[in-house]
């Protein structure tokens, strides 16, 4: 499970998490949603392990969050999140090699083909095979968002973080994208935190949602509001409502 203990996620004077308390299940799919600048993406980056939490705890199973590798983290975002300059299996075989390899980052010999073995399964899994050898600029959005999608689950992450991954593609793209990604979640059995502005995405995949809110505090100090929970709805009890 992940806990969020009372955290606080500051930039100078300026609250941007204030005192949140989650606790995410291992093998969950929690949807975030929230209006614009409320804190979504810091709450993904703190998870990732990017912007610290400048109180409180983070766990990972109780261990603080911190200590875990950074493979165990798999991240897509809206747009950029693979290599322009390497191929679609290259991408996916780097993010095999970061994995077994964090501080080389490069596999030789054997490990590299059982690396590009992997990879090929991923690219297939994901619907990419024929495009193996293409470059991102050469694929179209979705296609690059599943690509973004299987390096990231190279990694073999326990954790897989979405930060609105379909927001730019089309509604059949993204339909298709919702297709590919649940039957992945519950195979693989990871922890998805996805954030979107699409409820009926949220709800579709999530098997919770979570909303937050920009809550001003403090009217005399400008800087501070803190993302906090509006509503958190535990949807493995109502069932899932399909997309
Ligand atoms: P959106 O839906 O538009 O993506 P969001 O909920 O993801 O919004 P965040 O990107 O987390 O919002 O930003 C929340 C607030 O934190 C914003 O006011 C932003 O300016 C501020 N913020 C985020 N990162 C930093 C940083 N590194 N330094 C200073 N302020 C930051
Ligand atoms: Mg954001």
């Amino acid at each position: 499970a992940i806990s969020v203990r009372n955290v606080w996620v500051e930039f100078g004077d300026q609250v941007v998490i204030e005192n949140l308390n989650l606790e995410i299940a291992s093998g969950s799919f929690v949807s975030v949603v929230g209006p614009s600048g409320c804190g979504k993406s810091t709450f993904l980056r703190m998870v990732l392990g990017q912007d610290r939490p400048t109180r409180g705890a983070l766990l990972l199973d109780g261990r603080p969050l911190r200590d875990e590798p950074d493979a165990d983290r798999g991240v897509v975002f809206q747009r950029y999140s693979v290599f322009p300059h390497m191929t679609v299996l290259a991408n996916v075989v780097a993010g095999y090699e970061f994995a077994q390899s964090p501080l080389l980052g490069r596999l030789f010999g054997r490990a590299k083909r059982q690396a590009v073995e992997k990879a090929e399964e991923l690219i297939e899994a994901v619907g990419l095979a024929a495009h193996r050898h293409k470059y991102p600029l050469a694929l179209s959005g979705g296609m690059q968002q599943r690509l973004a999608i299987a390096q990231a689950l190279a990694k073999d992450p326990k954790i897989l973080l979405l930060d609105e991954p379909f927001g730019a593609l089309d509604p059949g793209t993204r339909a298709q994208m919702h297709a590919l990604l649940k039957p992945l979640w519950a195979r693989l059995g990871m922890t998805v935190i996805m954030v979107t502005h699409d409820l009926r995405e949220a709800f579709g995949l999530g098997t919770r949602v979570v909303a937050f809110d920009k809550v001003r505090h403090d009217p005399q100090a400008p800087g501070r509001f803190g993302a906090r929970v509006t509503y958190d709805l535990d949807l493995t009890r109502e069932g899932p409502v399909p997309v």
